[in-house]
C-alpha cells in the first residue's frame, strides 16, 4: 500500500469547534450501543444539532468535505457504529442535496441535516448494477402520476420507523431511477433485524417493497447510473473515513503496549502506520475535489482503507492480549465492527474486481 501521498503528506483540517464533545459523546456510549442497549439515533440527533450532519454536501460545497471526513473519523474511532450510520445519513443528504427536490423534499432535507430525520441508503445494489454485476432488484411501473415499485431491499441501516430511504430500481423495459420512500409507507414492510456480529444498534435488516407509489417529485433521477456516478466520490471518500477512523483508534491502543515482548511487533506497527498515514492524506486530498481523482484511485483508497482497519484491529488484539479478548472490551469490539468492512458495498470482493478491470 504506497503512495506519493505517503511521502507528500496532506495534512487533515485542524478541527472543529466541537471535537472534544463529539469524542466525549460518542466514547461515552460506545460500549452500551454495542451490548444493545441504545442505539444510534441520539447520536445522530447530536451531530444535527452540532450542525455537523451536511458539510460539504453536496461536493465539497463551502469547500467542508475535509472537515465532514474528519467528523466521520473522530466518530469511528470512538464507535464504529455511529461512524456508519452517520455515513448513511450524510449520505441521504448528498442525494437530496443533488437531487431535484420541491418543497416537501426541501423540508426532509432540512430534517435530515438537523437529524430529526433518519435517512437510509439503500444503494448497495445501485453500485452493483452500475459496475454491470448485477441490476437491481427493485422493479419500477410508471402510473399517473409517478412511479410503482416492487421488489426487495436486501440489506439496509437506520431502519427506524419514520426513516427516509433511498432506493434504485429499473423499468422492465430498462431505464433505471433513484425513488425516496418512507419506511411508513403503505406496502413497505421491515423485516426483524438479525442479530449481528457488531453494529447492532445501527437497525440493519431487510425490506420488501409491495405496490409501493412513489410520487414524481419524489424522483430524484431518472438517470441511474449519472446519479449514481456523481455521488460515488463522496460515498467512497465517507467510507473511507470511517475505516481510517477505526484503524487510528487501534493504531493508538497499540502504540502504547510495544514494549518488553510486542517489541515483536515494531516493525509491523510502523508499516500499520505508513498505510494508515497513506489513507489519510489520500482521502484529505481527494477532499478538496472529489471528482479529480479517477474511479480506480478512489476505489484502491477505499479498499486500502478497509484493509489497515482490519490491519489495525488484528494488531491490537495481538499487543493487547487476553484482556482484549474479553467481549466488552474496546478491543473485541473494534475487531468485530472491522469484520464488516470487507463485506460493505462496493464490497472486497467489487473493489478488487473494479480495480482489476481498470488497470
Ligand atoms: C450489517 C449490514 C449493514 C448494511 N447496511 C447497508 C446499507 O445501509 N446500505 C446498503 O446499501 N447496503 C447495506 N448493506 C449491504 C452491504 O453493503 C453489502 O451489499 C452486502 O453486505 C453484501 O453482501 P451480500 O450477501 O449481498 O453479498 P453479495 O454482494 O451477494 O456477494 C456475496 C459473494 O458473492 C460474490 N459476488 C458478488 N456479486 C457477484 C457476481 N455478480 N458474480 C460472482 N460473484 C459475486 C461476492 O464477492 C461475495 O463473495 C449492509 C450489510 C450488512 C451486513
Amino acid at each position: 500500500m504506497t503512495s506519493a501521498h505517503t511521502a507528500a503528506r496532506v495534512a487533515a483540517p485542524t478541527g472543529y469547534p466541537e471535537r472534544a464533545a463529539v469524542a466525549e459523546f460518542f466514547t461515552a456510549q460506545a460500549g452500551e450501543l454495542d451490548r444493545g442497549g441504545c442505539d444510534v439515533r441520539p447520536g445522530l440527533r447530536f451531530l444535527g444539532e452540532l450542525g455537523l450532519l451536511g458539510l460539504g454536501a453536496p461536493d465539497n460545497a463551502g469547500d467542508e468535505l475535509a472537515t465532514m471526513l474528519l467528523v466521520v473519523e473522530d466518530v469511528a474511532a470512538s464507535c464504529m457504529s455511529s461512524g456508519f450510520s452517520l455515513w448513511a445519513q450524510r449520505m441521504v443528504v448528498e442525494y437530496l442535496a443533488r437531487g431535484a427536490t420541491g418543497p416537501e423534499l426541501d423540508g426532509e432535507l432540512a430534517a435530515l441535516r438537523d437529524g430529526s430525520r433518519i435517512g437510509v441508503t439503500a444503494m448497495a445494489p445501485a453500485m452493483k448494477h452500475v459496475a454491470g454485476l448485477e441490476p437491481v432488484p427493485v422493479i419500477a411501473e410508471r402510473t399517473a402520476d409517478g412511479v410503482r415499485l416492487d421488489g426487495p431491499i436486501r440489506w439496509a441501516s437506520n431502519l427506524f420507523d419514520d426513516a427516509l430511504v433511498v432506493v434504485p430500481a429499473r423499468f422492465a423495459d430498462g431505464g433505471g431511477l433513484i425513488a425516496v420512500l418512507r419506511i411508513d409507507d403503505p406496502g413497505v414492510t421491515v423485516h426483524d433485524a438479525p442479530e449481528l456480529l457488531a453494529l447492532g444498534g445501527t437497525r440493519s435488516s431487510s425490506a420488501t417493497l409491495t405496490g409501493v407509489e412513489v410520487p414524481a417529485e419524489h424522483v430524484l433521477s431518472e438517470d441511474l447510473t449519472g446519479f449514481v456516478r456523481s455521488v460515488r466520490p463522496t460515498f467512497l471518500l465517507v467510507q473511507s473515513a470511517f475505516c481510517a477512523g477505526l484503524a487510528g483508534a487501534s493504531r493508538r491502543c497499540s502504540a502504547e503496549l510495544l514494549d518488553g515482548l510486542n517489541a515483536e511487533f515494531g516493525a509491523d506497527f510502523a508499516e500499520l502506520a505508513t498505510d494508515h498515514d497513506s489513507v489519510r492524506a489520500r482521502l484529505f486530498d481527494f477532499a478538496r475535489a472529489p471528482h479529480r481523482p479517477s474511479a480506480a484511485d478512489l476505489l484502491r483508497l477505499r479498499l486500502d482503507a478497509a484493509r489497515v482497519a482490519g490491519a489495525a484491529t488484528r494488531l491490537e488484539s495481538a499487543v493487547t492480549g487476553g484482556r482484549g479478548y474479553v467481549a466488552t472490551s474496546a478491543t473485541s469490539r473494534r475487531l468485530r465492527e472491522a469484520a464488516f468492512l470487507p463485506i460493505q458495498a462496493p464490497t472486497e470482493g467489487q473493489l478488487r474486481w473494479e480495480l482489476s478491470r481498470s488497470a
